[in-house]
């Protein structure tokens, strides 16, 4: 059976393979030993990757998407790292559940924070929403638009001399 395949890393106690996160400590469950399923071979996947080591401490936010989408980018990036993770809407922004708008926070348990840090630090996520420098996807476009503005001036440059 299929039932209570799923096991909170922190608090050892069983779910039933419907949920994917710990009602009491947030944290992403993992599948205890004996498991039949097969539909489940993903979210297996996703629980192997985890270690251990970085599911202790208090959840704290390494990261903020702008987005759902982006979060969730975050999210994998840190699990390839073994760093499992919980996405929650950001503070402040609480919006019908349906909306994938609006920033969400990549929280993950302190034991796992400096390596989050360190994974985020090297994709470059890790100001993502915040207030500096520009990102490098925002500089091509600006430089794209200054070349495109700079061929217009030279185009209509070329019709009035002629
Ligand atoms: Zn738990």
């Amino acid at each position: 059976m299929a039932d209570e395949a799923l096991v909170c890393p922190r608090c050892a106690t069983t779910h039933d393979a419907g949920q994917r996160f710990c009602p009491d400590c947030g944290m992403p469950l993992t599948f205890s030993e004996h498991d039949g399923t097969d539909v489940a071979t993903e979210r297996q996947e996703r629980a192997r990757k985890i270690q251990p080591q970085y599911t202790e401490g208090d959840l704290v936010v390494v990261a903020t998407g702008r987005n759902q989408a982006e979060a969730d980018f975050i999210s994998n990036l840190l699990l390839e790292e073994g760093v499992p993770s919980l996405v929650r809407r950001s503070r402040g922004f609480d919006v019908p559940d349906m909306l994938a708008a609006g920033p969400r926070d990549v929280l993950v348990p302190r034991s796992g924070e400096a390596t989050a840090r360190e994974v985020l630090l090297q994709s470059e996520l890790h100001d993502a929403g915040g207030p500096s420098g520009p990102r490098p996807a925002r500089l091509l476009a600006g430089l794209l638009a200054a070349v495109a503005l700079v061929g217009l001036i030279v185009w209509v440059g070329s019709l009035v001399s002629s």
